[in-house]
């Protein structure tokens, strides 16, 4: 693929010399492509731009008008405030800006200025913006010249500008490159005008236009969603050839079903599957039984059920002679999950095994061994189960607890055997289906979206600090009825001492003053892992009746007897995160607490509503990603891009999905993309697309 012009600096474009290029550096514009893809904040329409004789006291308003006077006037306390009187076709109005008289530098009279801000009464009408823009300079007309902003019908473009480049000089910057730069990415579109209809998006060149100077809002829009599709498809194009290369290109095991043993653990539960978990393994079951490698995840909320569908995975694996082995992001939670295998499978037969670090010499020897030589059986361990050399005889299953621990790199180590085990990833807390995609678009998605019938929800308040005294009534109330009570502090950093000594502080306060008759422990992350272990392994025994914690516990273990979680600071906790921490109580068949403790306003406030107010982890979930936005989910790139820039996967989820299947079609019809007609897709995903979309880890 020959270079592209739009990737030679900026600096070569009409009205740029070195020293705008190292400005526009600074707004992250490079390269002419850069300029092209700079795309507008926001928009202003006749919708949203008022005209100014109807401005009145106490609006929220955006103005545009031709500034006609300005200047610096001083006040008796010693501030200086630049003013601006401007005027649209019905009237003028005057713009201030307290404490910033270096403005008179900035605006001039004749520039057409674009103000928001609320209006006041102040010696006749007055806007103190929040936000402004000079649209047009008196110094540098519009080359276009004619548009006479401020009138009605015009959309008003806002770039994201900087002191050094306003808003005036990328306008007209653009208004001076856009067609030659729109000419020429023209050659990037690699959509035939018959994938566009079908797809509902316009051409690139089309869309570009669209987004820089867009006759009508719904046209910015249409312009934003075929951007938002071409890095939706590149990223789920990505996903699909991951997912061609961990599947379809290795040599995959198929298990023959006998039933010798899913049957028995059938009929040995006291429960019956739900339509859920029936349903998802169907779908595990289909892939286990074909050639090609299954590599899927397992999403579902807090207690839905997820280890027993893993379980019979499992026990198809070792129906065939094969190994299943089943990983725990800790030793405690290892041990927790040997038991409950042991329980179901030692009436079946089957042998479980355990090996983490804690493994006494002798049992390792003989674990190995077995390991080494065959035959079917369930191994559980931590991570170091694959990462060390330990040496499996026939390993068709690994399970994940927990996926947010388990890196790309684990991933890789095990497609290197031969065959490759199949993988069943079950994740700890449940994520919006859009989110998953993008996230984990290489894996399969099997989802347990129904609770097992019967489960009372978790009863949850939301208390102001000055009501805490009620929290404690009934933390008390629960421990005298031999009940055990979890009280979380918020923990930022692993490093922050401060906050460490507050929870380290509350805990002396809380076995000395509030619950002197009980058994009081800490569970920190400073910890030795040891004495984590210790105090963690005290509770799970009933040997603490109160365990005070920083957020270490969030992914700990299950204590079916504790009844009541109790969040101090809830507001510094993400919604997710708070769903997770009311996931450790509830497990048992009592009746259960959350207690909040925050004094929260605003945003902090809107997601307590709606932790008290919801139990749905998927739902939770959904909320959450809206309140933060998939940047914090992505994470982004070295120079602070976000990965995602036009797509919105609250909003754009038919997109996703769409995008999803087209990348799967593609990669099924050419993996590698070969052929002549893939050959510009080939070029953006390696170049432009694949250095974008690396995705960084979940939050
Ligand atoms: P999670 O999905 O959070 O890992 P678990 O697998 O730990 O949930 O299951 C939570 C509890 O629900 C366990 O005690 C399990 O035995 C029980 N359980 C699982 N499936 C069912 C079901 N279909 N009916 C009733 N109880 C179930
Ligand atoms: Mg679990």
């Amino acid at each position: 693929m020959s270079f592209s012009r739009l990737d030679s600096p900026v600096q070569y474009l009409k009205g740029v010399g070195p020293r705008r290029a190292e400005n526009l550096a600074g707004l992250d514009i490079r390269k002419a492509r850069d300029l092209l893809y700079h795309v507008p904040r926001r928009y202003e329409d006749a919708s949203t731009v008022q005209p100014v004789a109807e401005l009145e006291v106490g609006d929220s308003a955006v103005v545009v008008g031709r500034v006609r006077s300005s200047g610096v006037i001083p006040t008796r306390k010693g501030l200086r405030i630049f003013q601006a009187v401007i005027e649209d076709e019905t009237g003028h109005i005057t713009c201030a800006w307290p404490g910033q008289p270096w403005l008179d530098r900035r605006i001039r009279k004749g520039d057409l200025l674009l103000a928001a801000g609320t209006v006041r009464f102040f010696h006749g009408r007055q806007i103190q913006p929040r936000e402004f823009a000079i649209l047009e300079s008196a110094r540098a007309p519009s080359v276009s010249g004619g548009d006479e902003g401020g009138a009605r019908g015009t959309i008003f473009v806002v770039y994201p500008a900087s002191e050094a480049v306003p808003q005036w000089v990328l306008r007209q910057l653009l208004e001076r490159n856009l067609s030659t730069l729109l000419r020429q990415v023209e050659e990037e579109e690699y959509l035939s005008p018959g994938e566009r209809r079908e797809i509902g998006v316009p051409g690139l060149a089309e869309a570009l236009s669209s987004l820089h100077a867009p006759k009508s809002l719904d046209e910015a829009e249409r312009g934003r969603r075929r951007l938002a599709w071409d890095e939706l498809y590149f990223l789920q194009l990505m996903h699909a050839h991951a997912r061609y290369r961990s599947t379809t290109a290795v040599n995959g095991i198929r298990f023959g079903r006998t039933n010798r043993l899913i049957r028995p653990l059938h009929e040995s539960l006291e429960f019956r599957l739900t339509d859920a978990q029936a349903r998802v393994l169907r779908e595990i079951y289909a892939d286990m039984t074909t050639d090609r490698r299954m590599n899927r995840m397992l999403q579902g909320d807090v207690g839905a059920g997820k280890t027993i569908v893993a379980v019979f995975a499992m026990m198809l694996a070792v129906e065939g002679g094969h190994q299943a082995a089943l990983m725990a992001p800790t030793e405690l939670l290892a041990e927790q999950h040997a038991r409950s295998l042991q329980r179901l499978l030692g009436p079946l037969g089957v042998e479980t095994l355990l090996l983490t670090g804690r493994t006494d010499a002798g049992e390792r020897t003989r674990v190995l061994a077995a390991l080494a030589d065959g035959g079917g059986l369930v191994v559980t361990g931590t991570h170091a189960l694959i990462q060390e050399t330990v040496e499996f005889a026939r390993l068709g299953l690994v399970v994940v607890d927990e996926q947010h621990r388990f890196g790309v790199r684990q991933r890789m180590v095990l497609s290197q055997r031969d065959p490759v085990p199949d993988t069943l990833i079950m994740s700890a807390t449940p994520i919006p289906r859009s989110l998953a995609l993008a996230l984990y678009g290489d894996l399969d998605l099997s989802v347990v979206d129904e609770l097992p019938p019967g489960r009372k929800p978790v009863e949850t308040r939301w208390l102001r600090p000055s009501r805490r005294a009620e929290a404690y009534r009934l933390v008390r109330d629960e421990l005298a009825c031999g009940r055990q009570v979890y009280v979380v502090y918020p923990l930022v950093g692993e490093s922050d001492k401060l906050e460490l000594r507050s929870a380290t502080e509350e805990w002396e306060r809380l076995r000395a003053e509030e619950f002197p008759d009980f058994r009081v422990g800490l569970l920190h992350g400073q910890l030795p892992g040891e004495e984590r272990d210790a105090v963690m392994r005290a509770f799970l025994a009933g040997d603490l009746d109160v365990l005070v914690a920083t957020s270490v516990v969030e992914v700990g273990i299950d204590v079916s007897n504790a009844t009541v979680m109790l969040i101090e600071n809830a507001e510094r906790f993400g919604l997710s995160q708070l769903h997770q921490l009311r996931g450790r109580v509830g497990r048992g068949a009592d009746r259960s607490y959350c207690v909040a403790i925050a004094d929260a306003e605003e945003a902090a406030g809107e997601r307590l509503k709606v932790f008290r107010s919801t139990h749905d982890g998927f739902a939770i979930a959904r909320a959450d990603l809206a309140m933060r936005g998939e940047g914090d989910f992505f994470g982004s790139q070295q120079h602070g891009q976000p990965v995602l820039r036009f797509a919105d996967l609250t909003l754009d989820q038919d997109l996703m999905r769409a995008a999803r299947e087209h990348a799967r079609a593609t990669i099924d019809r050419d993996p590698d993309l070969l052929a002549p007609g893939n050959a510009m897709r080939r070029h953006l995903l390696t170049g432009r697309f694949g250095d974008r979309l690396q995705l960084r880890s979940v939050g």
